[in-house]
């Protein structure tokens, strides 16, 4: 990779006299462009890349960057101008894209979910630049301020090829971090990820006073899926088991598979009561979940087992504790979570008021 951006680099010397000619104004541009190619090879993430390219196309030829998509081996990463009407570019980009379903686009810069904003924009003069490296295909959506000449097509071109080199480098970088720390099956964390992050977060909630629970669940009579559907059919369940509890968990909860069957997750800035809350939406997402393979509906549930760090920030108490309540969702039956079962009263004496009061049924 990195020769892909020495070759690039030295081709950019090139190009820029061809480009800019010899006026003023392009000189100062091609600085400009420079600049902004050798800060792109200094960046470390996706977003931070994007960022550049759209200051450099703003500081240039002062042109917005709407979106920039970048398709890769699995998936679509999407990052869009803070301030653009989102649902209109998402069509394009579906389209654009052959995207199923919008829970296959990730973005990189905003919040899914987040309320339309802001300003709305016809998409009629919307036009798009594609670049493709070994890794990635990448399209850049521009709403033009003014028609393009050959000057701004090349300045566009130029940063876009400096911008698919630079993502391209940190996917290969992302791809061996992944390797050492993802679960290949499942997608999610690996064991080893899980500790170290649960060191950090439990170091990191001892330091400000704040909460931290985890939630340990483990599929029920998982041998008999095995037995019944064969391993692939098992396989596919775990696939999509944990799928299922990803998308109902927050970004900065950390999910990991901890065993075969078994799965953790690390819940910061939550108490026990929460954690037990969100233990059983997930036992009841999982129970009314069937999962389709081989032309047939697999079925499963699980048991769940949820502790809450201690003043002591002992995390093998915490994990003994998650243990011992999974231990004891079994030993009760299955298809439940310990502790307790939260019943909500309502302040009947006060229906206006949505008052609420927990109660643990501890064991
Ligand atoms: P319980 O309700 O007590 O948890 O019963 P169980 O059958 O789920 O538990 P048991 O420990 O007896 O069996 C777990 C099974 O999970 C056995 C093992 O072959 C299967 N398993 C573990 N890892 C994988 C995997 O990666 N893929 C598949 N298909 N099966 C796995
Ligand atoms: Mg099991
Ligand atoms: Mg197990």
């Amino acid at each position: 990779m990195s020769k892909t951006l020495d070759r690039f680099s030295h081709r950019l010397s090139v190009v820029f006299g061809l480009v800019f000619g010899s006026s003023l104004n392009r000189a100062h541009a091609q600085n400009k462009l420079a600049r902004h190619i050798v800060a792109l090879n200094g960046k470390t993430s996706s977003s931070e890349i994007i960022n550049e390219v759209a200051d450099c196309l703003k500081g240039i030829l002062g042109y917005r960057l709407f979106a920039f998509v970048n398709k890769k081996n699995a998936g679509v990463d999407v990052w869009l101008d803070p301030r653009m009407y989102k649902t209109s570019i998402e069509e394009v980009i579906i389209k654009d894209f052959q995207v199923k379903d919008t829970k296959d686009l990730t973005y990189l810069n905003i919040e899914k979910g987040r309320e339309e904003c802001l300003e709305q924009f016809g998409m009629d003069s919307l036009v798009h630049y594609d670049h493709k490296e070994e890794n990635c295909y990448s399209r850049l959506y521009m709403m033009p301020s003014r028609p393009i000449t050959k000057f701004h097509d090349d300045v566009v071109r130029i940063i876009l090829q400096g911008c698919s080199a630079a993502l391209s480098k940190q996917i290969n970088i992302q791809r061996l971090q992944d390797a050492a720390a993802i679960d290949p099956l499942t997608g999610c964390c690996n064991r080893r990820a899980f500790e170290a992050q649960l060191k950090g977060h439990a170091a990191s909630a001892g330091r400000h006073g704040k909460p931290l629970s985890v939630i340990m669940f483990d599929l029920d009579h998982f041998k008999a899926v095995n037995d019944t559907y064969g391993h692939l059919g098992g396989d596919e369940v775990l696939r999509e088991v944990s799928r299922l509890v990803r998308r109902n968990i927050r970004t900065e909860d950390i999910f990991a598979r901890y065993g075969g069957e078994e799965f953790i997750a690390i819940l910061p800035e939550t108490d026990q009561a929460h954690a037990i809350e969100l233990a059983d939406r997930l036992r009841q997402e999982i129970l009314a979940f069937p999962i389709p393979f081989s032309n047939r509906l697999i079925r499963v549930t699980a048991s769940f087992g949820v502790a809450q760090l201690g003043a002591a920030i002992d995390i093998e108490k915490l994990i003994e504790d998650a243990d011992s309540m999974l231990y004891k969702a079994k030993f009760n039956g299955r298809n439940t979570v310990m502790p307790g079962l939260i019943k909500v009263h309502r302040d009947e004496t006060s229906p206006s008021l949505i008052q609420t009061k927990r109660s643990l049924i501890l064991q």
